[in-house]
């Protein structure tokens, strides 16, 4: 059966959510996510979202504070309107019931992380994610305009003549099918499992970039993945997200013998920004021949952590820390996507009829490296432009196209692999988790020239197996998903190499620092 829709928003997380709301007060929506419909980055933020809505912050420190997080060079129109329209998507998220954590007599609640220079993050307790995803979630799966497809993945995308028509999707019961849309947005989120350490869900698997790079569109900054300082590190455990906010309500990291660090390598101590608190501790461990260093909150009362911090607290006592007893060993992980699918403010990929925002796109706010708690905020506020600049361009934008939308509905497309044996799961898992280790060995924190010639090298006959697989065996979403990690460490590999300075969360031992003047007023 094909499908037709006037819009189809792959991705259900911050960005596919807010485009499926805005888009469907006048168009239908076809909303469709590989995994249940809350599965996404967004429901495991923890910080918050950032917005300048205190009386003695302004948007120009916002602003300043995220051009120089972003290493000076972020585009700077775009920052401005992330700043500018972050309170209008705050008061959208209020409005569908999110509860922001409030001080009875004082109203919002506002904390600080690394590399802000206010109190601007709203958050709720350490699930700010969960509880946005959540209302959202809830909306969209009450108006009539939007339709779900859970379990289903996006494939490919459908382009002729530089215009996308639609994509083809792979389906719970293994069945290849095209949707035809009038647009189509993507908001597949970030790539984390790239990577052996990360804080990201097995979702995260760039399958956004992977496919737009198959479809010719442009990309930009994948040399820029962000790692995170602070990832739970215990043998056997997960390497779950150590908030930013601890540093913010005061906690310290520690060396190995219990000794303060952070002073002697940036000036904003253990709130500097994320790039440069990741190479201090990398540097911390070598020297002390460690594999993690530690985070102190221990000052604080079990009643406020458990309060402030539900998760963190809990999710450190089941690996057998007790935070406010004891300090927490903590290590870099792979954590954000800066670079992607490159997007004007308006959403608008190269091909026409394509939109991207949230995590898989590059907008420019981040430029080199993200300011924390900017990106929930970037996937709200450039998916509701994209949505509100496709509700009113859309018959614009497909004027004189109607034709070839025809026909491809009549003809269909003739994409068959349902045939062949399903692929081995167990060798699908190695082949995974050889790259994520290649990854993290070759284009990690620190980098070189040689290893990531290596990690190329490397990466080939993982690329070749991978290749015979989708030849000889029916296709399913793990070795999809294995395709497209493969495809993106190859375009990360590369664009490290062909990245001449050392900048942002780009870190090379062979490339000197981009030598830039700090921001001007705005
Ligand atoms: C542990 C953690 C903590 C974080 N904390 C914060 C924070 O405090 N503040 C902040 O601003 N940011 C934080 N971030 C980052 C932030 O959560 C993400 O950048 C943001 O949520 C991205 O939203 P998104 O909608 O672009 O993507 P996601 O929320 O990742 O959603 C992507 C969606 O696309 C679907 N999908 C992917 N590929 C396909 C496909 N091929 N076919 C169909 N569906 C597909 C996924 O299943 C998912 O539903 C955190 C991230 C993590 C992992």
């Amino acid at each position: 059966m094909t499908l037709e829709t006037d819009v189809l928003v792959i991705g259900s997380g911050a960005a596919g959510l807010t485009f499926a709301l805005e888009a469907s007060r006048n168009l239908r929506v076809l909303l469709v996510t590989k995994n249940e419909i809350r599965e996404s980055n967004t429901r495991y933020a923890q910080g918050g979202i950032a917005a300048v809505l205190h009386l003695q912050d302004d948007y120009r420190q916002h602003i300043a504070d995220t051009l120089t997080a972003g290493a000076g060079i972020c585009d700077e129109e775009a920052v401005k309107v992330l700043v500018q329209e972050a309170p209008a998507r705050i008061r959208d998220l209020i409005r569908w019931g999110v509860e922001f954590d409030r001080d009875p007599e004082k109203g919002l609640r506002f904390a600080r992380e690394g590399g802000h220079s206010r109190s601007r993050i709203l958050h709720v307790g350490d699930l700010t994610g969960k509880a946005i995803e959540e209302a959202m979630v809830q909306r969209v799966l009450k108006s009539p305009a939007i339709e779900i497809h859970e379990r289903e993945m996006l494939v490919d995308l459908v382009v002729r003549d530089g215009h996308c028509y639609g994509a083809l999707l792979l389906g719970p019961e293994g069945i290849l099918k095209p949707v035809f849309s009038r647009a189509t947005f993507l908001a597949t989120g970030g790539a984390g499992q790239l990577f052996s350490r990360t804080t990201n869900p097995d979702i995260a698997t760039g399958d956004g970039v992977a496919v737009c790079h198959r479809a010719g569109a442009e990309l930009q900054g994948l040399e820029f993945f962000q790692f995170h300082p602070t990832a739970f590190a215990r043998h056997g455990a997960p390497a779950f997200l150590i908030s930013e906010a601890l540093r913010g309500e005061g906690a310290r990291l520690l060396d190995p013998r219990g000794i303060p660090f952070m002073e002697n390598y940036h000036s904003m101590g253990d709130l500097a920004p994320r790039d440069i608190v990741s190479r201090a501790i990398y540097d911390v461990m070598f020297r002390h021949e460690a594999d993690h260093v530690f985070l102190d909150i221990s000052h604080r009362s079990r009643a406020e952590l458990e309060r402030r911090f539900p998760f963190i607290h809990q999710s450190c006592a089941a690996h057998g820390i007790e935070i406010d007893r004891e300090p927490i060993p903590v290590s870099p992980a792979a954590h954000y996507t800066c670079g992607g699918v490159k997007t004007d403010i308006d959403g608008r990929t190269s091909i026409s009829g394509l939109y991207a925002s949230g995590e898989v796109a590059q907008t420019g706010v981040h430029g080199g490296n993200r300011l924390a708690s900017n990106s929930l905020l970037e996937s709200v506020v450039f998916a509701y432009r994209a949505a509100v600049h496709t509700d009113r361009l859309i018959h614009f934008l497909f004027k004189g196209r109607e034709k070839g939308f025809r026909q491809l509905l009549d003809r269909g497309i003739p994409w068959n692999r349902e045939e062949g044996v399903p692929p081995d799961a167990q060798e699908i898992g190695d082949l995974r988790q050889r790259l994520r280790d290649l990854m993290w060995r070759h284009a990690g924190v620190i980098r070189t020239d040689q290893g990531l010639h290596e990690g190329i090298g490397k990466l080939a006959p993982l690329e070749a197996r991978v290749q015979r697989l989708l030849q000889s065996c029916s296709w399913s979403i793990s070795l999809l998903e294995l395709r497209n990690l493969i495809i993106l460490g190859g375009l990360v590999l590369e664009a490290a190499l062909a990245q001449p300075h050392s900048v942002g969360c780009h870190f090379s031992q062979d490339r000197p620092p981009l030598v830039k003047p700090p921001p001007g007023p705005v």
